[in-house]
């Protein structure tokens, strides 16, 4: 397969366009932005290791039922996958009390939740990605009822998978944001990326936070926390 023009260039991310026009080429960067864009920098090797651990919590997804965009695995960096229709939610799930759940309510992060919490928030730059809730969602037409009941069924069937399957690797899943597209028959996909960018992971021994709030919080050694990741995932 090969790469065609440049679609798009985000933060850690370019696309590309391919001869399939139902197929294009995500390429992982190095790029780091936190804050909308307001914080940038790299983490070095951040995209292989996002491509690679990506790419392998989706293979478990799809192989436990719930369909994502993969297609499959170019190189390092770069992936092919089918193109979808976004739909403009970030999708949260919390398991543990972390980020902006804790400055909303008032708890200390660590405080875990008696059941998991799903939370939207609108995808627009401008405004900051503002919280909404599934009437929200329905009444600004975002996607259709039935959509809706899909993602949140995906959402809540991942974070079980993916929780028995970091536990295994001592890693406790905390937190973490899905998007999800519509491909050209109206199928729901898991699109986007599942790495340490987009979710919390602290290790289950020490607490030792191993994702991007070492990047958005200052608090150093990104670098080995991601590698950390891709090690317990692919190098048992
Ligand atoms: P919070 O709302 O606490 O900031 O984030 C909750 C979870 O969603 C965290 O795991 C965080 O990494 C993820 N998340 C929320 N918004 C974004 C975003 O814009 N980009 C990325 N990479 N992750 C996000």
């Amino acid at each position: 397969m090969e790469r065609k023009e440049q679609l798009y260039e985000g933060k850690a991310k370019k696309v590309y366009a391919t001869d399939d026009p139902q197929l294009i080429i995500v390429e992982y960067t190095d790029g780091a932005a936190a804050f909308h864009g307001r914080k940038k920098g790299t983490i070095a090797g951040k995209g292989s290791i996002n491509n690679r651990v990506s790419n392998d919590l989706m293979r478990l997804l799809e192989k436990q039922g719930i369909p994502t965009h993969l297609v499959e695995q170019l190189s390092d960096r770069e992936t092919v996958i089918r193109k979808a229709q976004m739909i403009p939610l970030k999708v949260i799930v919390r398991n543990v009390v972390a980020g902006s759940l804790s400055t909303r309510i008032g708890m200390p992060e660590g405080t875990r939740l008696k059941s998991p919490v799903l939370e939207y928030n609108y995808k627009d730059d401008a405004l900051g990605d503002p919280m909404i809730n599934r009437f929200h969602a329905l009444a600004l037409d975002l996607c259709a009822p039935e959509e809706l009941a899909t993602i949140e069924r995906y959402a809540f069937r991942a974070n079980d998978i993916l929780r028995t399957r970091l536990q295994q690797l001592d890693i406790d899943l905390i937190d973490f944001k899905l998007e999800f597209g519509r491909l050209a028959d109206g199928t729901i996909v898991l699109a986007d990326e599942i790495s340490p960018d987009t979710c919390r992971f602290w290790d289950t021994e020490t607490g030792e936070r191993l994702d991007m709030d070492r990047f958005r919080r200052d608090m150093g050694g990104a670098e080995d926390a991601y590698q950390e990741v891709l090690h317990r995932l692919l190098e048992e």
